[in-house]
């Protein structure tokens, strides 16, 4: 057998205008970053609050690391978990009315979740346009799958009736990640309701920013019950990392059990608790932080309504702009970049072929003029 050489590969990725590569931050995270030795006008993150580079977070783990060390040690079953986890857990059930499990990452939380809950006799029914992390996780539990079209609670209600299994969970992203769009959460809560189904909700990109205190996208609607089972993630808009799971105490309960991500896993160092305890203060007390990113949302699609890419419709702060080809959206970026501004191109397999974007990601750490730069540059750019 030869040795291992992805140089073909690699070449084909390169043509089609689909090698990715890294820039290196030298500063941290923010709106005005240093990267690859430039100073930047950043719309590439999801630090949506402009708290990943906040001095409480940073003052509050280095509290917490020279107290605790850095290291967990070991999974939370056997002897790493901390009582900064039991904390934030607390902490966390308290802003959002329900218990939740910590888990390390996002994608942990979806391998580990989906296939703890539903196994072969049961159903997954999932949004052709959910996150890579739920695919994965539904790919492992090992029930069968079906997909219906984009936030389509038509074609779900068809699928739902259809389909004889012992349990039934609809999989979505609340806000799709490379689109900003919401999912029909109401609808999908009446079938859910009607087909004694269970939602699995991932508010990735909802946790922070929707609703009035920022619980997210079933506050957002006003949405409750015990068939929702939600996703936070502490990496975006909570601007640490890591993720909550919140649901009935039975499903925490049997998520810590069971889930295989939770459990074989080194848990996460203790002071990026205390770190997002620091954060859910500011969710509090700095409520501004919210309507301030409400504020740029309308005013960059204002800005942008009269350019000849279209921005897809979205009341989040992912805002894409379509450009189409890979290549026209990856050169657009470049122009951005030459003006000092960052927004990164995204292209397929992330987006469907010919949908290739700029995903401009807002924070509350813009200011309007950093909007207006944006706008104008793009306005000169087409
Ligand atoms: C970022 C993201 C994840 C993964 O979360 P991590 O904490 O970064 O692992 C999961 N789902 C969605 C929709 C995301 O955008």
């Amino acid at each position: 057998m030869p040795a291992p050489d992805f140089s073909q590969q690699l070449a084909e990725l390169a043509a089609a205008g689909l090698l990715r590569r890294r820039r290196s931050l030298e500063s941290s995270q923010g709106v005005q970053v240093r990267a690859d030795g430039a100073a930047r006008l950043s719309f590439s993150s999801n630090d949506y609050l402009g708290l990943a580079g906040h001095p409480r977070l940073a003052a509050a783990v280095a509290e917490a690391v020279a107290r605790f060390g850095v290291g967990s040690g070991a999974s939370h079953l056997v002897s790493g978990h901390h009582a900064l986890h039991d904390a934030l857990e607390q902490r966390l059930a308290g802003f959002m009315g329900r218990p939740c499990l910590l888990f390390s990452s996002g994608y942990m939380a979806n391998v580990g979740a989906i296939s703890a809950l539903v196994g072969r006799e049961d159903a997954v029914f999932s949004d052709e346009l959910n996150h890579a992390s739920l695919i994965d996780g539904i790919r492992l539990c090992r029930a069968r799958v079906l997909r219906y079209r984009h936030g389509d609670a038509g074609d779900l209600e068809q699928l739902l009736s259809d389909t004889p299994a012992r349990r039934k969970l609809i999989v979505t992203d609340t806000v799709f990640s490379m689109d900003g769009d919401l999912a029909p959460l109401p609808r999908l809560a009446e079938l859910a309701e009607r087909h004694d189904a269970w939602i699995y909700a991932d508010d990735a990109h909802g946790f922070g920013v929707l609703g009035a205190a920022g619980r997210g996208a079933f506050e957002h609607f006003g949405l409750a019950g015990p068939r929702l089972i939600h996703l936070c993630t502490l990496g975006k808009a909570a601007g640490v990392s890591g993720a909550a799971i919140f649901a009935e105490q039975t499903v925490v309960d049997w998520l810590l059990q069971s889930a295989r991500s939770y459990i074989f896993a080194t848990a996460a160092p203790p002071a990026l608790a205390a770190a997002l305890l620091a954060s859910l203060d500011l969710f509090e007390e700095e409520a501004w932080r919210r309507t301030h990113l409400r504020a740029l949302i309308a005013r960059l699609r204002l800005a942008c309504s009269d350019l000849k890419w279209r921005l897809l419709e979205s009341e989040t702060p992912v805002q894409p702009l379509i450009v189409g080809e890979n290549m026209a959206a990856v050169e657009l970026a470049e122009a951005l970049q030459r003006r000092g501004i960052w927004v990164p191109a995204i292209r397929p397999p992330t987006v469907p072929p010919g949908t290739a974007r700029l995903r401009i990601s807002l924070s509350a750490a813009h200011a309007a003029e950093d909007v207006d730069r944006l706008a104008g540059a793009l306005r000169e750019l087409q």
